[in-house]
């Protein structure tokens, strides 16, 4: 890379000619492309001012607001880290995260402002700052009487950008560190890859904590200069409000789920849409169909996570490629993965193994963590996932990965290796079923028992002895769950993971 290596130097070089144009649009107002500019070099020029050692980290704990990705950008330019947080998290939580990062300024929404200072100074903050949901706080004020004009700071490329705690559902959460090359290459890559185009328009509906709705959606539509429909979360009356002006959308599974339930939703809304966009947890088969018979249009399931930004992707251009429901695509130019066995040997397609990565996307290590940082890479630098999948696989082509689960939530039942995955897909194809989730919990003679937690569709009683006859006959004996649980809804983070530690708890 020549010149600049800092990230919004790239994202700039996408900004249209026309700056007056507007790059985001909300249901109160617009911001054009100068704003952009102009904001984020006013809060960049406040943040340059307090002299900051470089290096130094940034925590927001703010709602979803243009304002929050301005000051994510300023930040970008300073050279300073940005640390998102889940605005969920509430204040015993964010001691830790504070405690570990020890941030130099903290942003924070404006209601919250009285523990956040409690904590900040504990933790050694120089300033904290408020922005709120309206894009109103101490933050905005004092951004409004500097300058306009910020030269963004000189990076290299493997300067810190941002760190993002991992959502760690076991242990402690763990940052991971991400440089302005992570970035910079894997927003070019699906840049390229997924065909952004100036006359794009993203309908942004994402949490902005998180990689999907800051990194993946927020870069794409800034390095090609498209307009974003900025919205604070998913609100269906919205989304179908401003679909027929919209080319592209992404969205975790519930999201297209929740579309769906929905009659309103149709394929003459999303005339002018050329790419559903899905990731961040497994997208059920059976939502794929519904939804390209619905629309018409097969959603490009894609797999990625914090600390490698995106992996792989179902084929955008679909000469080279069908997009396969149940699989997460192929890998990305300039992303390795591969499959392989706990002893490190490669796997053949259709075997099931651990998913390791590399590439300029993968992150250096986790924020002052050294030795997990070393336990997570091979000794030639490959990441370890913690993911299990493989290849290919019945009429699945070779070079398509399928994401089996997490490696942690692998059931060892008498001695046997057992995938909730795919129990689950066979539950799922039960009648009356709506979805499933497949743990394993502590068992005397066995070590773990399977226990299944199933959702019924709408209305329907299910009846559990005549599901586990269904699955006596159609699997494997030590497969078959010991238990069936019934309830209503699964437990699901903001990211539409479902929480099976909160199952294991539960069912234990
Ligand atoms: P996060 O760091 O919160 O983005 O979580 C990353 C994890 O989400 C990955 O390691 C996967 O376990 C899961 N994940 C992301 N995308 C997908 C997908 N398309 N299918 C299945 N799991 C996914």
């Amino acid at each position: 890379m020549n010149g600049n290596a800092n990230l919004y130097a790239l994202l700039e070089a996408g900004f249209p000619v026309d700056r007056t144009a507007v790059a985001i649009e909300t249901p109160e107002r617009t911001y054009s492309w100068n704003e952009i500019g102009q904001i984020s070099a006013r809060i960049a020029n406040l943040l340059q001012g307090l002299a900051l050692p470089a290096g130094s980290r940034v925590a927001v704990q703010v709602e979803k607001s243009p304002e929050a990705l301005m000051l994510y950008l300023a930040c970008v330019r300073a050279g300073l880290v940005y640390l998102p947080l889940n605005t969920a998290y509430r204040e015993s939580e964010v001691e830790y995260f504070l405690t570990d990062a020890e941030p130099a300024v903290v942003v924070c929404d404006s209601e919250n402002l009285e523990w956040m200072q409690r904590l900040a100074k504990k933790t050694g903050a120089v300033q904290v700052y408020t922005l709120d949901a309206n894009g109103s706080g101490s933050l905005t004020l004092a951004a409004a009487s500097q300058d306009q004009a910020f030269e963004t700071v000189q990076s290299l490329p493997d300067d810190l950008a941002a760190i993002l705690y991992t959502s760690g559902t076991t242990g402690r959460s763990k940052g991971a560190m991400l440089s302005h090359l992570n970035l910079s290459s894997n927003a070019q890559v699906l840049h390229k890859y997924w065909g952004w185009r100036p006359d794009d328009v993203l309908l942004h509906m994402l949490p902005i904590f998180h990689v999907h709705g800051l990194f993946v959606a927020s870069h794409g539509a800034l390095l090609a200069g498209a307009r974003m429909i900025w919205l604070p979360k998913l609100d269906i009356d919205q989304a179908l409000h401003y679909l027929p002006q919209s080319t592209v959308l992404m969205g975790v599974p519930t999201y297209y789920v929740r579309l769906l339930n929905d009659a309103r939703f149709t394929r003459e809304l999303c005339r002018r849409m050329r790419l559903f966009i899905s990731g961040s947890a497994p997208l059920l088969k059976e939502t794929f169909d519904d939804f390209k018979a619905r629309i018409g249009q097969p959603i490009l399931e894609r797999y990625g996570m914090s600390e490698t930004i995106m992996l792989t992707s179902n084929p955008y251009d679909l000469d080279s490629g069908e997009r396969l429901g149940g699989t997460v695509g192929q890998a990305l130019p300039e992303v390795q993965v591969r499959v392989v066995d706990d002893k490190g040997a490669e796997l053949a397609p259709g075997e099931i193994g651990n998913v390791q990565v590399r590439g300029p996307n993968v992150f250096s290590g986790y924020w002052r963590m050294p030795e997990k940082t070393r336990e997570e890479f091979t000794a030639d630098g490959w990441f370890r996932t913690g993911d299990v999948g493989q290849w290919g696989g019945g009429a699945v082509p070779a070079n398509y990965l399928s994401i089996v689960g997490r490696s942690k939530d692998l059931i060892i039942s008498g001695g046997f290796n057992i995938y909730p995955k795919e129990i689950e897909l066979f539950i799922d194809d039960l009648p009356g079923v709506n979805e499933s989730a497949v743990i394993g919990v502590a068992h005397p003679d066995f070590g773990e028992a399977v226990v299944a937690v199933v959702v019924p569709r709408p209305g329907v009683q299910l009846d559990t002895s005549a599901m586990l006859a269904a699955m006596k006959s159609g699997m494997a004996n030590f497969k078959v769950p010991k238990q069936i649980h019934v309830i209503q809804q699964l437990p699901r983070n903001t990211m539409g993971k479902v929480q099976k530690n909160i199952l294991r708890t539960q069912y234990s």
